[in-house]
């Protein structure tokens, strides 16, 4: 096949690309526009996939020998109404940006997931959730309006009033309905980048998801770590974290209220064996749990309270060539306790090599058609892909939907269409949307096709 004709604005260039979990690596034609106006010129009949920056961990951003669209050049911030903290800007934009440029001032973020590393347009298409669900909601709850570039090449204004049906599509609709070019944010207004942190050491599941209900009362932060070599009676042993902002008023003399961290210190340079992945596996868990548990009670800095993966550059070379994938799913709170010991249970005799993980609670269920969050227990555990992995990976969906549950897109590289449909009743209405503003499926990606929400 002939390499494809460069735009006359943004040159085209061969790469191999992967999501975060670096477990399909495909070869793509990467095209990385830096203005608006040069993003419906990238647009292709044939296929394009927007791609922010990478951190969904399978093949959502990706789409294999076609065009991949780049967004991270489009960066810019429009407006800011300092009076009520609504910020417009660019869908490149990141949140560790947004962080940078207006924490200082006193705001941050409404929603964030755990790393910082994300663009808007990437928050917006997987509708991220972060440790706050239960009380805060997913990225929707904080978006106002955005912008969004049809196949058609129309640029067409989005909100609970402006097409509203299109707007809520757009969460969770995994890039592909169109090109998200600008939103406009609700950021929240801190009086320091500090939290209060708690910490309760809890012997098996049943006391854990008691804790974690109890504690989602009265923290609006709250998450939980299993330490997953405790089977039997102990099984679900582990940590309830939880928090809530520091006033300025709270905060120990001497720390700076407003302070911003740099870049990672620590970068891991290329991919490790996987003879040392095997030896780590044994001591990380536990050492999440250690540090949780030490770090309880003092004030804790936005960088650990909310990104500790982030301290350290390209962690996911960790996991070697062959990469990871992690698995999340959401139950719901009806026997829940059974259906997580039956799953957890698979889990832990697989001999998989479970990885880090992390269990709570989520509220309601927003109002994106494939947004994934929805009343119940969610966990998100990660394992380095072995030979078994795709064997224990579907038997884990099974058990899943058995459960009257479903698996997260944004960090799936391996459910199968026919099950992906029954997890998501509310399919059929997204289709029909996309049907209507991309009929011959310009936006597509190999997640798009591999579960069908794309050609
Ligand atoms: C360490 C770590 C922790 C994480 N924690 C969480 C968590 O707590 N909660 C959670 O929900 N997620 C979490 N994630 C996943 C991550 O937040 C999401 O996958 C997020 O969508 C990634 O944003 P991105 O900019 O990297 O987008 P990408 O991964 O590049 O793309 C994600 C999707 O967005 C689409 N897209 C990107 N830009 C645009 C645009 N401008 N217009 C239209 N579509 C676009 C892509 O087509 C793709 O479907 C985590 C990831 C990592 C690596």
């Amino acid at each position: 096949m002939p390499p494809p004709a460069p735009t006359s604005l943004a040159p085209v260039r061969s790469a191999e690309l992967a999501g975060w979990g670096a477990n399909r690596r495909v070869r793509c034609d990467l095209i990385s526009p830096q203005r608006q106006e040069d993003v419906s010129k990238a647009l292709l009949p044939a296929g394009v996939a927007p791609r922010g920056l990478g951190r969904s961990y399978g093949d959502c951003a990706v789409l294999a020998g076609g065009r991949v669209l780049e967004l991270v050049g489009l960066n810019r911030y429009l407006s800011f109404d300092e009076e009520r903290g609504l910020l417009c800007c660019e869908a490149g934009v990141s949140l560790s940006g947004i962080i940078r440029d207006f924490g200082p001032r006193g705001w941050f973020p409404m929603v964030t997931p755990g790393t910082k590393f994300v663009t808007v347009g990437g928050c917006i298409a997987n509708d991220v959730h972060g440790k706050a669900h239960h009380s805060q909601g997913c990225f929707s709850a904080s978006v106002r309006a955005m912008t969004l570039l049809l196949a058609s090449g129309e640029v067409v204004p989005l909100s609970p009033e402006d097409d509203a049906e299109l707007f809520w599509a757009t969460f969770g609709g995994m890039g592909l309905l169109g090109v998200v070019l600008t939103a406009t944010l609700q950021l929240r207004k801190i009086e320091t980048t500090w939290f209060r942190q708690s910490a309760f050491p809890v012997a098996n599941l049943e006391e854990m998801l008691r804790v974690l209900e109890e504690q989602d009362r009265a923290y609006p932060y709250s998450v939980a770590t299993l330490d997953v070599f405790a089977t039997g009676a102990a099984l679900g042993r582990g940590v309830v974290s939880v928090g809530d902002p520091l006033s300025r008023a709270d905060l120990p003399a001497g720390k700076d209220p407003l302070k911003i961290s740099g870049p990672p210190r620590l970068v891991v340079p290329f991919d490790l064996p996987e003879w040392i992945l095997n030896r780590a596996t044994m001591r990380v868990g536990n050492w999440m749990i250690q540090t949780i548990l030490r770090r309880a009670g003092g004030p804790g800095h936005y960088e650990g309270f909310f990104y500790p993966l982030d301290m350290i550059g390209h962690w996911n070379r960790g996991y070697g060539r062959r990469g990871f994938t992690q698995y999340q799913f959401v139950i719901p709170f009806e026997d829940g306790l059974r259906q997580m010991t039956r799953i957890l249970d698979v889990i832990l005799q697989a001999g998989e090599l479970p990885f880090l993980n992390v269990l709570k609670r989520f509220g309601k269920e927003g109002k994106g058609h494939l947004s994934f969050p929805k009343e119940g227990y969610t966990l998100a555990i990660d394992f380095p892909i072995r030979s078994g992995t795709p064997a224990l990976l579907k038997r884990l969906d099974g058990l899943v939907l058995d459960a009257g549950g479903r698996i997260y897109l944004g960090k799936d590289a391996f459910v199968e269409a026919e099950t992906f449909r029954r997890m998501y009743p509310r399919l059929d209405a997204w289709l029909a949307i996309k049907a209507r503003v991309d009929p011959s499926g310009v936006f597509r990606s190999d997640l798009g096709k591999r579960v069908g929400l794309s050609p």
